[in-house]
């Protein structure tokens, strides 16, 4: 059989080589007519021991996200209102499996009208209840499909609770027909380092024998030889780096010759974060709080913002998160706070600009980060400040903020406060700026230094270019004034992703990075050959 390449959309990263498994769950019968009432609501009781039984069982100790959709799960299917609108549409004449569908269709439908991305992706956790119960009634359940060793799972689609029934030990990956990289299952397949590509379009196959990059989102059916030496090449390479994530080094990461360098990571949204990461890391280095504010028509309340970054310290279990106060604008536009009509919005109202031109989305946020300082290592950091004086108002924001926080009895410690350095003319007068803190924001530092824009494509993409002299020089200059006012200068763009350019920036002497979770072993591994005169980047 020749080989077929099929694109779809990244998300998981990791590659996997397995005997294809092919998962196609039976249609559900038709409906029965209902029974009497009676009958009925037994039906329904013994459908709800049976699904909350099953719930249980999925569960994994280890595993905070999959009990949080469980957990939702049973909790929902033993909430009394529910159980008694069921009850209630039984009493109309429907069977039972039509008054689940009623009501759990309804309760979704509610979910997905919700402005919160927290309460929309628990409607996805609601079909698949409605889904478990329904088998439980009708039939048309299957069990998980038995698994070879490393198998990668085709399916038209997958809920949480399937995905949870697979045997972890023997599963490889899963390509999807449908699905999406924001989904749950797809958070769950992250959590778990288990590679996902989704959005594949119909498959039909016999094939036997698959191959897929959860990094570039491409699944190979009975792949070539150069294909699979190709992809093995990478899979070791992932698993030997990935192994410093079970065992990172008790004092460290260090070069190799013994210099010690911090490596946290970069977190867009935490519900994506894999255990592993977290806990290997030195910290997070930039929280892109944006994701709390995208998708909704009005910015979050200070409570919700408050346990969202309350819960991430916790989660860090003591090594620093530093938030970054909202950076709306440019790339990152936000409907309903950034200007629509601005020429050049990359050149705008964005950052910290916008956050003091609407100051109170900022103090709000600040105020949320302030309480949730009490939780952890809390710092602050600014994006796209320009002038000394920026920094210097929202330092007496917060110091306004604390004093209030203390008058009504909250009192607040006072959190580290540095800034983005990714705008020339603050990076060109870093000495005038009395920050805790410099953080490189290389994405944008070098598209405004080399006027080529960030996302790296057309004519000009070759300009955007980290390693050019100007860049470098600039570099150079901004960890001079950290050294010579004993400033911590850190590095938080994609560019330390990369490990040639890690390899440069650990030569112009930094020893502070901040990388995409799913780039930290590659950095881990870099720097540990850093100083062994065997730098050169590995394919
Ligand atoms: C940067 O600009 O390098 C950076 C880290 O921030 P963002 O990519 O979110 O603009
Ligand atoms: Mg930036």
């Amino acid at each position: 059989m020749a080989e077929r390449r099929i694109g779809g959309r990244p998300a998981s990263p990791g590659v996997a080589i397995g005997p294809l498994v092919v998962w196609r769950p039976p249609r559900r019968p038709h409906p029965s007519a209902p029974g009497t009432e009676g009958g009925e609501r037994e039906r329904f009781e013994a459908a709800c021991e049976t699904v909350g039984g099953d719930l249980l069982l999925l569960v994994g100790k280890d595993d905070r996200l999959a009990a949080e959709i469980l957990d939702f799960q049973r909790e929902f299917l033993t909430d009394p209102e529910f159980r008694g609108a069921v009850r209630e549409a039984i009493g109309r004449g429907h069977s039972a499996a039509a008054a689940v569908r009623e009501v759990l269709d309804g309760h979704a439908a509610a979910f997905r009208a919700e402005e919160d991305a927290y309460f929309r992706a628990r409607s996805e956790d609601l079909v698949d209840l409605r889904d478990q119960l329904l088998a439980a009634l009708e039939g048309g359940a299957e069990r998980p499909p038995p698994l070879p060793e490393g198998a990668v799972l085709l399916a038209h689609e997958l809920t949480p609770s399937r995905f949870l029934a697979l045997d972890r030990e023997r599963l490889g990956a899963v390509a999807l027909e449908t699905g999406s990289p924001s989904s749950h299952v797809a958070m769950l397949a992250r959590a778990r380092g288990v590679p996902l590509i989704v959005e594949l379009g119909p498959v039909e196959t016999e094939a036997r024998l698959a191959a897929l990059d959860g990094e570039r989102g491409e699944l190979f059916l009975e792949p070539e030889r150069e294909t699979l030496r190709r992809l093995e090449r990478r899979r070791n390479r992932i698993a030997a780096e990935r192994a410093i994530l079970r065992t990172p080094p008790p004092d460290g990461f260090r070069t190799a010759d013994g210099s010690r360098v911090e490596i946290r990571i970069n977190v867009d949204d935490p519900a994506a974060l894999e255990e592993d990461v977290v806990r290997a890391s030195d910290g997070a280095g930039l929280v892109r709080t944006e994701f709390l504010f995208a998708g909704r028509a009005s910015p979050p309340e200070e409570e919700q913002q408050y346990r969202v970054y309350r819960d991430l310290l916790l989660r860090f279990a003591g090594k620093p998160v530093r938030f970054r106060t909202l950076d709306a604008g440019g790339d990152k536009p936000i409907a309903g706070i950034t200007a629509t009509r601005e020429a050049n919005p990359f050149l705008g109202l964005r950052g910290i600009r916008l956050g003091l031109a609407n100051p109170r989305l900022l103090e709000t946020q600040l105020r949320a980060l302030l309480r949730a300082a009490r939780h952890g290592p809390l710092e602050i950091m600014l994006p796209m400040v320009t002038l000394p004086a920026e920094l210097e108002e929202v330092r007496r924001m917060i110091a306004r903020l604390r004093e209030m926080l203390a008058g009504a009895g909250e009192a607040a410690p006072q959190p580290p406060l540095g800034i983005m350095v990714e705008v020339p003319a603050a990076a060109l007068t870093l000495d005038r700026f009395a920050a805790d803190f410099f953080s490189i924001g290389s994405n944008d530092l070098v598209q405004y230094l080399m006027a080529a824009a960030r996302d790296g494509s057309g004519p000009v993409a070759e300009l955007l270019d980290p390693l050019h002299p100007a860049v470098l020089r600039l570099l150079g200059e901004i960890l001079e004034v950290g050294r010579r006012r004993g400033v911590p200068v850190s590095l938080c763009g994609e560019m330390a992703g990369d490990p040639a350019a890690l390899e440069r920036l650990l030569a112009l002497g930094l020893r502070s990075v901040s990388v995409a979770p799913a780039a930290l072993a590659r950095a881990a591994a870099t720097v540990g050959r850093f100083g062994t005169g065997a730098d050169a980047a590995q394919p």
